[in-house]
Formats: C-alpha cells, sequence, structure tokens
C-alpha cells in the first residue's frame, strides 16, 4: 500500500458503491469503439488498466442514437446489438474491482456529417457541417434518448455513465446562450438552457435507481468571450444535484475555444484552482482533470481537499500500470505522458487509431506483443537517443542481453534538446524513464564510445542496431560559415542567451521549438499564473467565459525575432493539427515575425540579407540560428546486413519524429 500518496488510495462510497481508489482513467476515444470487430483490441485495452487497479474507467463517447455520431458509424448505445456488444468489454472488467462507465456523447453541431442536429443552426467554426435545429419533438425524443442509452449501458454491465455536458457538446450547446436561441421551454432563460440537461439526469436517475452512478462532465469554463458565467454553471451543478447526479467531473472549454487545455505548454494541474472553487458549493464528490500526469501531482490536489477524484486519460495510455505503480511507491518507473498529442488525439483526428508516443502498445495490446524471446541474442545498440534507449529497453525486456553504446556523455539525443523548449521540459521524464528501467534490467551502457566494426566483432554481438540519429544540414548559403552563425542544437546546449536580435532560417517543428525558445521570457513565479496571463483567461471568474480581454503585449518578448522559410506557404502550415495552432498564436503574441517566401542572399557582419517578393532586405540581426532539417548519420560497417538493423533518424532523417523512432524500436526488438 502507497505510505507516499495516502490520498489517492483511499477508498470512497458514492451512492452506496466503493470505489477502491480515488484514480479515475478519463475518457479518451481510442478508435476502436464504433467497429463490433475492434471491441476484443479495446477489451483488452481496458482490462490492462483495470488489472493494474486503476478505481473507475470512463469509456470513449458513445452516442446515444445515430444523429449523435461524432463521426459517421462511430459507437452507439441504443439497441440490443449494442448491449451484446458492450458486454464483451464489461465481463472482461468485472474481474477487477475497477468500476466501469460508459460515456454518452451526443456531438450536436460539432458532429462531422451532414445529418447533425442542434438546439439552433447554428454552425460551430470547426466543422464542415450546418446543424439542423431540432423541433420540440426531436429534443424530447433525445432526452428519452439519452435516458434509454443509459438503460442499455446498465444492461451491458457498466456500473454507470458519465453524460458528457462541456467541451461543446449538445448538451454544453443547450446550456449556452451562445448556441441555444430557442424561445421554447429548452432555451429563452437560464432555466430552459438547463432543462435538457437536468431531465436526462432526472430521468436515468428514476430509471436506474440509487446505485447506478451518474458522472456529469461540468461546463465550468467556456474560455470563450461570450460564454457562461461563474453563476449560470453552479446553478446547473446545483440542479444536477437535485436531480440525482453522483460526480462532478470537470468540463474546461470548448473544442473551438482558442486557448490551450491539454497541451504540453499547459501548466501541470492547470485548472484544480478551478474544480476547488466548485468544491466549495457543491455537495456531489468533484473531479479534477486536465494535464495531471503524475502521483505527486495527483496527490498534491487531493491532499489540498481541491477534489475528490483526479481523472487521467493520456497518462493511462502512456502507462497502463499507472495505478499500481504509484500504488506500490514506484513513481519513478512510471513512463510519463509527455502531452506531445501526436499518436493520441493528433492520430484521432487523422480518423486513425489512437496510440501512445511513449508506448506504442497502447490500444494495440492484442497486436504489438513482446513475448520473451525463446533463443536470447547478444545485441548491441548504438545511440542513446530515444530510439536507441527504447530498443535497448524493449530488447533487454524481451530477454536479449542488450549493451548501448553512446558517444557523447550522456543519453537523450534530440529529445534532451527538446527538453530545453520551456512548456517541453517533461521530454526529460522519458529520458529518466528509460535510464532507470534499463539500470534495473543491468543494461550497461557505455558513454564516449564510438562505434567500430573491429570491436563489435571482438565482443561477438549477433545484432547491432544503429539508432546514431541526425545532425543539423548546413544549408548553402553564402557566409555560412560566418561567426553570426549558429546551429540550433548548439543554441539549446548553451546556458546563457545573450544576443537581442535573431534570424530563424527554417520553420519547421525545431524552427518553431527555437522561437519559442528564443522568444519566452519568465514573469511569474507560479507557471499557472504566467500561462492564464499569456492565454487570458480569468481565474476571479468575473467575465463571462472566463476569459479577459487577451493582453499580447503583455507576453510580448523583448527580443527581436524573424522565423523564415522559402515556401510561400504559411509557417507552421505542417504542424500537427491539435497543437499547430497554438504555436503559431503563441509566436504572434510575442510578436515573433514570421515569414514565408524567403530567398536568402548572404550572411555577414550586417546580418542576414534575403529577397522577399523580389526586394532586397537586410536583417540587422546578432545571430542566425540555422534549422534547416537534418540528415542521417550512419557509422561506416562491413557487416553482414542481416545482422544490421537502422531505426530512428539514422534510417531516414526527412520528417523524422520520435513517434516513429520509439515504434521502429519496439518492433525491431520483437524481431531480434
Ligand atoms: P523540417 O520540419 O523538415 O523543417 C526544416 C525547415 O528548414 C523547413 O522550414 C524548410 O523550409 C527549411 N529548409 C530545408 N532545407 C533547407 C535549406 N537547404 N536551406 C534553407 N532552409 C531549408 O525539419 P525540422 O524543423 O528540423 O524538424 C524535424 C522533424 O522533427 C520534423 O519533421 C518534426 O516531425 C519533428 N519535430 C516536431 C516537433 C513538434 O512539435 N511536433 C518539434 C520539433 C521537431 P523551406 O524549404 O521552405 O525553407
Ligand atoms: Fe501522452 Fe503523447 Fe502518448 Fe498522447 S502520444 S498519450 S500526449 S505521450
Amino acid at each position: 500500500m502507497s505510505s507516499k500518496y495516502p490520498h489517492l488510495f483511499t477508498p470512497i462510497d458514492v451512492h452506496g458503491v466503493r470505489i477502491e481508489n480515488r484514480v479515475i482513467m478519463g475518457s479518451i476515444h481510442t478508435g476502436l469503439e464504433g467497429n463490433p470487430f475492434s471491441l476484443q483490441k479495446l477489451s483488452a485495452f481496458y482490462e490492462e488498466r483495470a488489472k493494474a487497479g486503476v478505481g473507475m474507467i470512463v469509456t470513449g463517447g458513445i452516442s446515444p442514437n445515430r444523429r449523435g455520431w461524432l463521426l459517421p458509424f462511430s459507437g452507439k448505445m441504443s439497441s440490443y446489438w449494442d448491449v451484446r456488444l458492450h458486454r464483451q468489454v464489461t465481463e472482461r472488467i468485472k474481474a477487477y474491482p475497477t468500476k466501469m462507465l460508459c460515456q454518452l456523447l451526443h456531438a450536436g453541431r460539432y458532429a462531422v456529417h451532414p445529418f447533425s442536429l442542434a438546439p439552433s443552426a447554428i454552425q460551430s467554426p470547426i466543422t464542415k457541417f450546418a446543424p439542423t435545429k431540432m423541433s420540440l419533438k426531436q429534443v424530447r425524443e433525445c432526452v428519452q434518448d439519452f435516458i434509454h442509452a443509459a438503460s442499455c449501458a446498465h444492461r451491458a454491465g457498466y456500473d454507470g455513465v458519465e453524460v458528457m455536458g462541456s467541451e461543446g457538446y449538445l448538451i454544453h450547446q443547450f446550456f449556452s446562450h451562445r448556441t441555444n436561441r430557442r424561445s421554447d421551454e429548452y432555451g429563452h432563460d437560464l432555466k430552459g438552457r438547463i432543462r435538457f440537461a437536468k431531465e436526462i439526469i432526472e430521468g436515468i436517475r428514476q430509471k436506474l435507481g440509487h446505485e447506478f452512478l451518474i458522472m456529469f462532465r461540468l461546463p465550468m469554463i467556456d474560455l470563450l468571450p461570450d460564454g457562461n458565467s461563474f453563476e449560470e454553471v453552479l446553478e446547473l451543478a446545483k440542479e444536477l444535484e437535485v436531480s440525482g447526479v453522483s460526480i462532478l467531473n470537470s468540463g474546461i472549454g470548448w473544442h473551438e475555444s482558442r486557448v490551450p487545455t491539454i497541451a504540453s505548454m499547459v501548466p501541470q494541474a492547470a485548472f484544480a484552482w478551478l474544480t476547488q472553487k466548485f468544491k466549495q458549493y457543491c455537495k456531489v464528490p468533484l473531479v479534477a482533470s486536465n494535464r495531471i500526469n503524475t502521483p505527486e501531482i495527483a496527490e498534491d490536489i487531493l491532499s489540498q481537499e481541491m477534489a475528490d477524484f483526479v481523472s487521467l486519460a493520456r497518462p493511462f495510455l502512456a502507462d497502463p500500470q499507472w495505478t499500481q505503480k504509484a500504488k506500490f511507491d514506484q513513481g519513478q518507473n512510471i513512463n510519463v505522458c509527455i502531452a506531445c498529442n501526436q499518436a493520441c488525439l493528433d492520430h484521432i483526428f487523422q480518423l486513425k487509431r489512437a496510440s501512445c508516443l511513449v508506448n506504442p502498445q497502447a490500444c494495440y495490446e492484442t497486436e504489438k506483443i513482446l513475448s520473451k524471446s525463446l533463443d536470447p541474442k547478444k545485441v548491441l545498440v548504438v545511440g542513446a537517443g530515444p530510439a536507441g534507449l527504447a530498443c535497448a529497453y524493449y530488447a533487454a525486456k524481451a530477454g536479449h542481453q542488450v549493451e548501448l553504446w553512446e558517444k557523447s556523455m550522456h543519453v537523450g539525443g534530440q529529445f534532451t534538446l527538446a527538453s530545453k523548449i520551456p512548456g517541453k521540459e517533461e521530454f526529460a521524464k522519458t529520458i529518466d524513464f528509460y535510464r532507470n528501467q534499463l539500470f534495473e534490467m543491468k543494461v550497461l551502457i557505455e558513454y564516449g564510445k564510438e562505434f567500430s566494426d573491429t570491436e563489435a566483432d571482438q565482443r561477438g554481438f549477433d545484432h547491432i542496431v544503429f539508432a546514431t540519429g541526425v545532425k543539423a544540414r548546413i544549408p548553402e548559403i553564402q557566409g555560412i560559415s560566418h561567426p553570426k552563425v549558429i546551429f540550433y542544437d548548439q543554441l539549446l546546449s548553451k546556458k546563457e542567451m545573450p544576443k537581442s536580435s535573431y534570424a530563424i532560417v527554417g520553420a519547421g517543428g525545431i524552427g518553431f521549438d527555437v522561437a519559442e525558445f528564443l522568444s519566452h521570457q519568465e514573469y511569474a513565479e507560479d507557471p499557472v499564473e504566467q500561462y492564464a496571463h499569456e492565454w487570458g483567461i480569468d481565474r476571479s471568474l468575473q467575465h463571462p467565459g472566463g476569459l479577459t480581454q487577451m493582453k499580447p503585449e503583455a507576453s510580448r518578448g523583448y527580443r527581436n525575432i524573424y522565423l523564415l522559410q522559402r515556401k510561400k506557404s504559411k509557417p507552421g502550415k505542417n504542424l500537427s493539427k491539435t497543437t499547430g495552432w497554438i504555436r503559431r498564436k503563441t509566436l504572434e503574441h510575442r510578436g515573433v515575425k514570421m515569414m514565408s517566401g524567403i530567398e536568402y542572399q548572404k550572411i555577414d557582419d550586417h546580418g542576414l540579407h534575403i529577397l522577399v517578393d523580389g526586394h532586397e532586405k537586410i536583417l540587422e540581426v546578432d545571430q542566425v540560428v540555422i534549422c534547416a532539417g537534418q540528415v542521417s548519420v550512419r557509422p561506416k560497417t562491413q557487416r553482414d546486413q542481416k545482422s544490421i538493423h537502422y531505426i530512428g533518424g539514422c534510417k531516414e532523417a526527412r520528417e523524422l519524429d520520435a513517434k516513429t523512432a520509439i515504434e521502429e524500436a519496439f518492433d525491431v526488438a520483437t524481431r531480434i
């Protein structure tokens, strides 16, 4: 039993139901929900987490009817067949004390299909389809559909439901005057806007009795300029308590809000203060969510009585054993979610199955299996960046005898550089995880060691995995050797940044990282306060929607920075869907000048000479930072190609990313 996290592991009784601990695996869509042939995979995914002792699991969003589908043919809970299919999931979880809730989510105007319905015919700025206004009859039928869906979930073996009332989905659309312009009993005034949610909760409670758990995702803060006020949300919470809700979960923002709420630049537990505020007024247990990824942070929230539960979603993709490791005080062995979104939310937006950058087995539990080798081999991994570390880890787990050679004096490679970027500090936790695991598995790491065929042959390795990474590409610009020039890796490795003006050559992922690094300034001791200030979040909750007038000048950098690319397209166009807009907005707030369609002419004592639309211009900067992509680094070898493997950047530098590198590491470790 945990001595470090006593609050996290204190059981609680809710409506007569005992929940073993305060850890909730929050709802995350995996892409496995809708397909009957994927439910075995989904069951295995949940079972791994239940086996490790999580208190409660909430499924990905399941619609109460077809028109509420977020995507065509995503999950539904309304028929005998749906009940039968979901029994496959719940029956496997019943073997453990974990409680399981089915999330009921009607997408309303966020639906990505032409049959969407909404309280009023107001199209969302983030979807292609205009919704049809629901008739009064359709509204009443939809309330009944929710109640029927909860009843189906009950028959399917779920212990309860989570009713999705936030993030801008249908129930939230009814509650908000921005999207509800109805003049009938389901609109008009606050009482009318609350009615839809209230009737759903009342109906479920009446039908399914006292012990059926009903969690409601309360839209605590809209993060939209004309959103609901704190008083309006509190009124909703109180009405729901009277209607029979068991637990209130924290819902933060709408999908269309232009404030990041879960990406890596959001500080840990950035919204726990908000849950705490509601806790002062609510009687039912409350759940804190968003950017809670370690047991220390979770325990802190609970011990300060900011919430009664903590909800973590992505951290359970990163490490299925999160709860067990916390329970047995093994927090240092948790593979921490680094909030990159690259393999989870970015995949979902691309209509692909979710997984995890730091755990490629997530959502592939029945397919990506790492078995103990029956014929253990002697394996050398060369290079201790993320690819090499991951490969050494998986190969050692498979029972091979592994050595890791690194030519520098430390592990981490490009991830160590990335961890220098403000908001990406947690990337260092991935390196720590691998370092700890390799130490425990007694994998020998040799530092300051270059690869040579002779030594590898002498040591008798059966397989050699090259994970030697990349080096910065040197662009053909006149004056590239001028003292003003610095390459991104040199810049990020330095401690001090004395210069006041910079031109960044290359606006890819690393160019953006460097621009963020150079434009960042700390002006508040508390990271949550600084984040709230930068994004205009009103922590006094006096403004509707919890948003003050954004004050970009507050975060405007004190350095003069240009971010340049030759392409004519908008800089950052190829950054990820879920984080690209945040990164562009951050740089805009800080006054970074982004320029496209540039031709580089030369670098000299005056600065960087460029052509823009055929006109010559000199950017009079102190330093020119080169972020023009990378080229692979591959050591020479004469060995038989069958025993040689290349992974990560040394295999393919173009479009290299850590997700592919770690996937390749896993793949090679299972094939050796
Ligand atoms: P990149 O994304 O390929 O960008 C390279 C940049 O350099 C481009 O803007 C390119 O634009 C420019 N460039 C290429 N060749 C050049 C040349 N010869 N002279 C001048 N400019 C040149 O590469 P990266 O920024 O090094 O990033 C590498 C990978 O790391 C990315 O693919 C990404 O997956 C990953 N990464 C991701 C993140 C993230 O937050 N998700 C962050 C960092 C890195 P023009 O050709 O238009 O000038
Ligand atoms: Fe977390 Fe990134 Fe994994 Fe998503 S892909 S779960 S954000 S580490």
